[in-house]
């Protein structure tokens, strides 16, 4: 007989048996429940929009939705800050922010992630001079293992603040985060179609050209679809267009729908890598995955120096491989890591990498840190899994 209730992520390609699924109403309920799996001794794992690859969520204990941990609490558009519950989802951010004058810095592919579930995998978009939204985090409310409700920040509890601004859901809740913001801004999109060794050949370029620039490549195809988008003060044109086509409010372009399931493997390269690695990936899908109908995508994004982003200390290209859910991904991916591995690339965390804790603290050289800190303030293991534990070097 089997335990628990059925979980699955977006994709459903993980899938788990909980004990239990929470659902708390406020951050007093993420108390009680951390309390009650602390009193039972359950471990708990928060869930944001369950759209990771990697099985982060996935495991036998308590899962805890935040989604009724949402909304925006204050913005100060002079300080350039705003002060947003996790389980906001980040399509729920644009509009208020936008009312209040800001925006966020940039954003990912899609909008459906809670901000918090985001945030705790480096979620980032495309764009040289653009950081991954961990970076942008300035402070964070935390519920602890011991039941504490800590705000940290680079002055109070620094160490904490570090593990939680990209904390794989392993140091406890994110109830709130203050985020940095900028001035509201508007878009215009382009996108054309131009050979895809032409576009490797002058990728700086194109990269420095525009505030984000960003390509999809279809195996076998001789042309990459590359995408720009640049600040304009024209007026927004609603109805909204085409992808490719619009212009509008940041949040309104920058946001896509990419409503085919699949998983997903992807790596960030030292920047000056992305080219050569992507002419390795594309021979080898042709002489072994030669079916893959699937896009390869490369973005950009620059150097942090949080402990663990997979742009930590680097400016990055990112490389995407993509599988639909009706064909089997590992040998896709396995095969796609090898090449990643030969160009030091770092695997995104919440997307399918074969990684373990020794190989990872090689490539993150603050891995051990993290561990050490995260351990600190969850010395029983309260919000770990087997997964999590099988990245701990
Ligand atoms: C279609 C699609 C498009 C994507 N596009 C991009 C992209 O453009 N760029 C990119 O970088 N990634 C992208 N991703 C990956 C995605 O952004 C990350 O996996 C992200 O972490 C998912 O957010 P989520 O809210 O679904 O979090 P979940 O998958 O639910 O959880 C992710 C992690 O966050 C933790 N967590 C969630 N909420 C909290 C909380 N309140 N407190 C503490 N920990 C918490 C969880 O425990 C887990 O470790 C995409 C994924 C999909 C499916």
């Amino acid at each position: 007989m089997s335990h628990g209730v059925a979980w699955r992520n977006w994709s459903g390609r993980v899938t788990a048996r909980p004990a239990l699924i929470a659902r708390p109403r406020d951050e007093a309920e993420v108390v009680r429940v951390v309390a009650g799996a602390g009193e039972r001794d359950v471990t708990v794992r928060a869930q944001g929009a369950a759209h990771s690859h990697a099985p982060l969520v996935a495991h036998d204990g308590i899962v805890l939705e935040t989604d009724a941990l949402a909304g925006v609490l204050g913005v100060d558009a002079d300080a350039r800050e705003a002060i947003v519950r996790g389980g906001t989802r980040i399509a729920s951010l644009g509009a208020p922010l936008r009312e209040a004058g800001v925006a966020l810095h940039n954003q990912g592919d899609i909008d459906r992630q809670a901000i918090a579930g985001a945030v705790a995998t480096g979620t980032h978009g495309t764009g040289v001079a653009l950081r991954n939204l961990s970076a942008g985090v300035l402070g964070a409310r935390v519920v602890l293992a011991s039941g504490d409700v800590v705000l940290c920040d680079a002055h109070r509890e620094p160490e904490l603040f570090e593990v939680a601004r990209l904390s794989l859901g392993a140091v406890g809740v994110v109830t709130e985060l203050r985020l940095s913001v900028r001035d509201a801004y508007k878009l215009e999109e382009r996108m054309w179609l131009e050979p895809l060794d032409a576009v490797l050949d002058r990728i700086d370029t194109l990269c420095a050209a525009t505030r984000h620039f960003e390509f999809f490549w279809m195996p076998g195809a001789e042309r990459a679809a590359c995408k720009s988008l640049d600040e304009t003060d024209a007026e927004p044109v609603y109805p909204l267009a085409a992808e490719g086509k619009r212009l509008a409010w940041s949040d309104e372009v920058l946001a896509n729908e990419r409503n085919d399931l699949h998983s997903e493997m992807e790596y960030s390269l030292p920047a000056a890598s992305g080219p050569a690695c992507f002419r390795a990936l594309r021979e080898r899908i042709a002489r072994d995955f030669p079916d893959l109908r699937w896009p390869l995508e490369y973005r950009r994004v620059a150097a942090d120096d949080l402990w663990i982003s997979s742009a930590t200390g680097r400016d990055t290209v990112t490389i995407s491989v993509h599988q639909g859910v009706d064909a089997p991904d590992e040998p896709l991916f396995r095969a796609c890591e090898e090449i990643f591995r030969a160009y030091d690339g770092r695997p995104h965390w919440g997307k399918v990498h074969y990684r373990v804790g020794a190989e990872l603290a090689a490539l993150y050289p603050r891995l051990r840190d993290w561990w050490r800190v995260r351990d600190r303030f969850d010395p029983d293991g309260r919000f770990l899994s087997p997964y999590l534990e099988s990245l701990r070097p």
